[in-house]
């Protein structure tokens, strides 16, 4: 029976590698307040370290310049380089670029579009062109998608695109855009959706904005990693940008969608080893009524209950992703919808006893926590809110299951079906008792 939870030995040795080379090289990156192209700069040589190590964009399929490694590998290597921000800027698979390269490969095996290898995949993966998905709009529910009311129409060879988009992560400093349109409104929206790629300098692109959020409540227009609100109006595109079929926009997007919540669950698990570590050694550290933090009760239940969480979601999260090498992701999609909230929750439990640990400290700008607790709160809305997953869960789940007017369990009936059953022996019982 094969039932392994251990790690193969030329494996570990990139893990090794990998959570020394954060440590290292990209923590103190951290601490620096650069412009995107000063980053830029300044992790090219690790990136160039990365890909010499065979680690570069590693979610890509071999034949554009992956490794092929398959989910369950992929998971543990975002576990490490989750921990930072910018580790999958160093690592080439930093979103929304790694998931968008992902649906243009996707796109092009469906459609045999050739041409979009060149022209938009290649120079995406190779860090030349950045990009935005543009999904989500500011007037309809983005946790119900068959919403959308962003209409492309076929005029000749183009389409005519007209949308009003908002939270497309780096809008404002990318090349294009991937854009979820109805093109067919005659038909179910899961079958008359499609995503076309949309060059931001197209007229009738306007990025009005970077929104404001618990991010970043004072953004500053242009920065990497913002989420921009986009107009697009009249905007016409060749027929080649179609991504895929015609029509294929959910198809595309599930297929995007369940690795990247396995890297997405992971690097959480990542973010949280790191709280959980600030949280032990600030417990060890910091002296109050008597005696270390860490021999307070409170503090000693933080601390066992992150452990345990940390534990159950990156088991699930594993057993997820050795589910989707083995059987793929639609046999799997009940432990990704699970991972989902549970890793979001988890993340923000761990993030916030951490942060309560270090007191006023953990509130200040002098520790990494109070952006960690931020950031950690979008985990439970993007990539669809967590009630939605729920949702998925409780109805595949239920399928299991029928109605009945009499509970299944129901004492009173098998009692009397246990007695009929066992009839002879209990009359023999009876019939002991009173001799
Ligand atoms: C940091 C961040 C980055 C993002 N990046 C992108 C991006 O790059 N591209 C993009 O297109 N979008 C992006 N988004 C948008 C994100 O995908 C949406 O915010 C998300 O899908 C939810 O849509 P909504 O905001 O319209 O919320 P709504 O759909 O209005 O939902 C609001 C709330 O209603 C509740 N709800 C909804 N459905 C149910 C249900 N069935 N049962 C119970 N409760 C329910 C949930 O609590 C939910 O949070 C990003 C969002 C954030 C926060």
């Amino acid at each position: 029976m094969a039932w392994d939870f251990e790690t193969e030995p030329e494996f570990e040795e990139h893990l090794a590698w990998m959570r020394t080379f954060m440590v290292e090289e990209i923590y103190p990156l951290e601490t620096l307040d650069l412009t995107w192209d000063q980053m830029s700069r300044m992790v090219q040589p690790l990136q160039a370290e990365v890909k010499a190590r065979g680690l570069w964009a590693a979610h890509l399929e071999p034949e554009l310049g992956g490794a092929g490694f398959g989910q369950l590998k992929l998971g543990l290597m975002h576990e490490i380089l989750g921990q930072s921000p910018f580790g999958p800027l160093v690592f080439g698979n930093n979103a929304p670029d790694s998931g968008n390269g992902e649906l243009l490969a996707l796109g092009i095996k469906m459609s045999g579009r050739e041409d979009q290898r060149d022209k938009w995949l290649l120079p995406l993966l190779n860090g030349e062109l950045r990009s935005g998905f543009s999904m989500t709009e500011p007037h309809t529910a983005g946790s119900d998608p068959t919403l959308l009311t962003t209409t492309a129409v076929r005029d000749g060879e183009e389409w005519v695109i007209d949308g009003h988009k908002w939270y497309t992560t780096n809008g404002s400093v990318a090349d294009f855009f991937i854009v979820m349109a109805v093109t067919n409104p005659d038909v179910h929206p899961y079958q008359g959706s499609s995503m076309i790629i949309v060059p931001k300098d197209a007229p009738g692109v306007t990025v009005v904005r970077d929104v404001g959020s618990m991010e970043d409540p004072d953004v500053v227009f242009g920065k990497y990693g913002n989420h921009a609100e986009i107009l697009y109006e009249q905007v016409r595109v060749p027929i080649e940008n179609l991504i895929g079929d015609e029509g294929a926009g959910f198809q595309l997007a599930q297929a995007r969608l369940g690795p990247g919540r396995i890297h997405h669950c992971m690097r959480w698990l990542g973010q949280s080893k790191r709280a959980f570590d600030m949280m032990c050694e600030r417990a060890l550290s910091r002296h109050a009524h008597g005696g270390p933090l860490a021999e307070k009760q409170t503090v000693q239940n933080w601390i066992a209950d992150s452990m345990a969480e940390m534990h159950a979601a990156r088991l699930m999260t594993l057993q997820a992703a050795w589910k989707m090498d083995k059987v793929g992701a639609a046999a799997a999609r009940v432990e990704i919808a699970m991972i989902k909230y549970y890793g979001a929750q988890v993340l923000y439990n761990v993030i916030d006893r951490a942060l309560q640990l270090h007191g006023g400290l953990g509130y200040s700008t002098d520790m990494p926590l109070e952006s960690m607790y931020r950031h950690a709160r979008a985990a439970r809305i993007y990539d669809g809110p967590d009630e939605v997953h729920r949702v998925t869960v409780a109805r595949q789940v239920l399928k299991d299951y029928e109605p009945r007017d009499i509970p299944t369990e129901y004492i009173p009936a098998r009692e009397a079906a246990a007695r009929q059953r066992f009839a002879e022996m209990l009359e023999m019982f009876s019939a002991e008792q009173a001799g």
